[in-house]
């Protein structure tokens, strides 16, 4: 079978301190959950709850503000203690509700009843998956309903790329899942083209997963739309929407299909939308990858939103020495964790605790012209002469700058001898408008 990759650059990106993905234990219950009212891209939502109100496991507590804005529910039973506000690391004021635990459960440990959906209608569909709240559960957190809601003014063909590429191995949360889910992604993908009105379904999985991929195809003969499986590289940054696409044209041209306008969607978000169309369940957990060097026991964990990232530390064994970094996402492109008890979000698929030693940044020192970073930019760019043209006595100097062009993949930073904080500073330069 054909294996379709973007060409230029990219890494084989790995990392020995992230959790084994053969399987995922259950956290515990936190005793106090705190939930953001902003856990996507967009507008925060409103609260409906005030503090001493009683909530329900699963209850609508924050009302997204339509379009560009997602619902927050209560992850457990219990009442409102209290209100929380912290600064992120980006300089973002985020609000919380914190819930204390009280009362019992009233989806946890209980018989699941399921509704069917085959005959709702696209909007219809739509509409349960924006009254649950569901974000992608991976990168920004885009309310998935705007995605479909972008799609209307799409031409035909439109089709669902079903993106589990493995190409960073701190996705090894989404691998998990994805092995204990997959007949809900299924059929989570299955619903995700009847809302979108998708006219053809691309499982993408990396070569390497190419077993997983036909068990999936499998499971998707009876979908309404036809389903292929398409194999790529594992190189990093495959799984980027450019990178993505570039392999999927030459999918699209050696095979002769037209896919169109293209809506990609992970494992996650589609178990996601699984549960809240056929289970009428907003997003109450989600497995996150707990690793790093300063984790004693590196696990991938089922974790309720709202527990306290401290407290997932201490169940992986707690630290073997002080960290220097803590971040959630992917260290190549996630974000650092400025406080301990910062919560687990609907986007935080892992967290991590570097040593020094992991961190890179010890020993910041010159460029040595090796030219490594120019090797890997998937983009074409020269990181070298970016960063120099937007930092240092060079700044300014350069007048064709092409700092609008990164997109941040953070290759050229892993790759750099010098340690140099290259990407950082180039998305950090795009983002000013330098
Ligand atoms: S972070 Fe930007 S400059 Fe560096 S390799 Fe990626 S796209 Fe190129
Ligand atoms: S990889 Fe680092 S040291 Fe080498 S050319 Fe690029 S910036 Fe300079």
């Amino acid at each position: 079978m054909k294996v379709y990759s973007f060409l230029l650059g990219g890494i084989r990106y790995t990392d020995s301190t992230v959790p084994p993905r053969d399987s995922s234990v259950t956290a515990f219950l936190p005793g106090l959950s705190v939930i953001p009212l902003m856990q996507h891209v967009g507008s925060k939502a409103n609260p409906v709850v005030a503090v001493g109100d009683r909530v329900t496991e699963g209850m609508l507590i924050g009302r997204g503000q339509g379009l560009g804005s997602a619902n927050v529910h209560a992850t457990v039973p219990g009442r409102v203690a209290r209100t929380v506000s912290w600064k992120t690391a980006e300089g973002l004021i985020n609000d919380a509700l914190v819930i204390k635990l009280e009362g019992s459960f009233g989806k946890l440990g209980k018989r699941e009843e399921v509704f069917p959906w085959q005959n709702l209608p696209p909007f219809e569909l739509q509409r349960i998956i924006a009254e649950y709240g569901i974000v992608e559960m991976e990168g920004a957190g885009r309310p998935v309903a705007d995605l479909f809601y972008s799609l209307r003014s799409a031409s035909d063909p439109v089709t669902l790329v079903v993106r589990c590429v493995f190409d960073d191995p701190w996705l090894a949360a989404n691998y998990v899942l994805l092995r204990e889910r997959l007949e809900a992604v299924a059929e989570g993908s299955r619903i995700a083209a009847r809302a979108g009105r998708m006219g053809r379904i691309i499982l993408v999985f990396s070569q390497g997963e190419k077993e997983l991929g036909n068990s999936l195809l499998e499971r998707l003969a009876q979908a309404d739309a036809p389903v292929s499986l398409v194999l790529t590289g594992s190189r990093y940054p495959q799984r980027n929407p450019r990178e993505l696409e570039l392999a999927l044209k030459r999918y699209s041209r050696k095979e002769g299909i037209e896919l169109g306008t293209i809506l990609s969607l992970g494992p996650a978000t589609l178990a996601a939308i699984h549960d809240a169309v056929r289970l009428k369940k907003p997003i109450l957990d989600r497995y996150v990858a707990v690793g790093g060097s300063a984790i004693k026991n590196p696990q991938v964990m089922k974790v309720r939103i709202g527990t306290r990232i401290g407290d997932i530390f201490a169940e992986c064994g707690g630290f073997v020495d002080k960290p220097r970094r803590i971040g959630s996402g992917s260290p190549l492109m996630g974000r650092a964790v400025v406080d301990l008890d910062e919560p687990v979000i609907k986007t935080s698929f892992a967290v991590f605790a570097f040593l020094p030693w992991q961190t890179g940044d010890a020993s910041v020192s010159r460029c040595v012209s090796c030219g490594e970073c120019r090797a890997v930019c998937p983009v074409g760019l020269d990181p070298e002469q970016l960063y120099k043209s937007v930092s240092g006595p060079e700044r300014g100097n350069t007048r064709h700058s092409r700092t609008g062009e990164c997109h941040g993949c953070g290759c050229c930073e892993v790759v750099c001898p010098s340690r140099l904080p290259l990407s950082t500073t180039i998305v950090r330069a795009a983002l000013k408008g330098n």
